[in-house]
């Protein structure tokens, strides 16, 4: 063969690297173009084809590992990752929903999916309709002829009210209805979205998953392949695809996530259990607690609980002064999402958010990090000081 000029060098070679390298970590392929062996292989090639390759957008052996361990940890049999959670709830609207549909959401739902089905409402001819997160087997005479889709999230993840599960989804399959579950709050490991009756678990996996505060990703888990189908067209048609490295770093997540979140978990009973007794405090929204709506329904169908939660401030307290509480923490950010390991604190105007919020003391969530948990506490009640 000749000798090819240098900048053919430079891009094209004939090393190959030997044969028969194994190791722990899933590699990490970057590509948008896949290579065919040839023409023939690439005329039959199929994008839903998920034991063969054909665009960097619908899949790499990265994201398909990925995308099996999901499943796996969640109890399903498909799985589909898109950019960030919530462009995982668009595509399950996208992919269910079209002019002429009804949708149910809980009171409570994570509120840019209330953006999105407002949006839905207003622009596109679908009706979205949102019911009492409390409302368990009462759903049933919510569902109209058109309803094609009811929203859950376990629990609602500012006021942390526990859904009736499984009253709500046998309620919904007597209809016809599919139930979707944003599962992000138990990470797939406190509740077994399935096992309560859920046909479509939606996760966060910017939160537990990745635990590190630094990448956005959302998964859509099914056991049923025609459902799966109708998913995966929207996840095509909608270009949803995931960088590489993200993919890797939250398959390195993964296999910490148990350890993490009972640390999590154990952390932000402790410090709950602490403000439950402060003067302050009137109310602990953490489903291990009484206080919270929904606690017995957490008894029956969780396993554990994480690190995020809740509480709401005796009414005397003005705006003014818990937003000073929350500025004189120092062990936590102020910020939004969690899961990661630094502690977060962060005041919501709950009242203007929910309909017929009867509790007019100041909410304030937390996500409770790894510190430690001794330091967490003695930062707040030095905080609580400065009321
Ligand atoms: C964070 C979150 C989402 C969205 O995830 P992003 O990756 O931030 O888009 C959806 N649902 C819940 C309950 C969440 O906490």
């Amino acid at each position: 063969m000749t000798k090819k000029s240098i900048q053919t060098q430079l891009i094209r070679s004939d090393y190959r690297a030997p044969a028969g390298f194994d190791a722990y970590p899933t590699a990490i392929h970057h590509a948008s173009t896949v290579l065919f062996k040839d023409v023939a292989s690439m005329r039959s090639g199929d994008w839903k084809n998920k034991n063969a390759y054909t665009y960097g957008l619908h899949g790499t052996p990265t994201t398909f590992t990925l995308e099996a361990r999901l499943a796996e940890i969640e109890g399903g049999n498909h799985c589909l990752l898109a950019p960030s959670g919530l462009a995982a709830i668009a595509m399950i609207n996208l992919a269910l929903l079209k002019s002429g549909d009804d949708v149910l959401l809980p009171e409570n739902v994570y509120n840019p999916n209330r953006e999105l089905a407002r949006w839905l409402a207003s622009d596109f001819g679908v009706t979205a309709r949102f019911y009492d997160p409390m409302v368990g087997a009462g759903i049933l005479e919510l569902i109209q002829p058109n309803t094609r889709l009811i929203w859950t999230e376990a629990p609602g993840s500012v006021s942390m009210e526990v859904p009736d599960m499984p009253a709500i989804c046998a309620a919904a399959h007597a209809r016809g209805v599919l139930v979707a579950l944003d599962n992000t709050w138990a990470a797939g490991l406190a509740l077994r979205g399935f096992d309560v009756g859920a046909d479509i678990v939606m996760q966060a996996l910017t939160k537990y998953q990745s635990g590190g505060s630094d990448v956005l990703m959302g998964a859509v888990i099914t056991r049923d392949r025609a459902l799966n189908d109708r998913i995966a067209a929207s996840h095509m048609r909608l270009g949803m695809g995931v960088g590489a490295d993200d993919a890797y770093l939250v398959l390195r997540g993964l296999e910490t996530m148990k350890l993490r979140f009972d640390a999590h978990d154990a952390g932000a009973r402790k410090v709950a259990a602490w403000l439950k007794q402060r003067p302050e405090i009137t109310r602990v929204l953490h489903p291990a607690f009484e206080d919270c709506p929904g606690h017995a329904a957490w008894k029956r169908d969780f396993t554990g609980a994480g690190g995020l939660f809740s509480v709401l401030f005796d009414p005397t307290y003005t705006e003014e002064q818990t937003d000073r509480f929350v500025d004189a923490l120092t062990l936590f950010g102020i910020g939004y999402s969690w899961g990661g390991t630094h502690s977060l604190a962060l005041p919501y105007r709950i009242q203007g958010m929910r309909s017929g919020w009867q509790d007019p003391g100041i909410l304030v969530r937390f996500n409770i990090g790894l510190e430690g948990t001794e330091d967490l506490i003695a930062d707040i009640e030095q905080a609580l000081a400065r009321l």
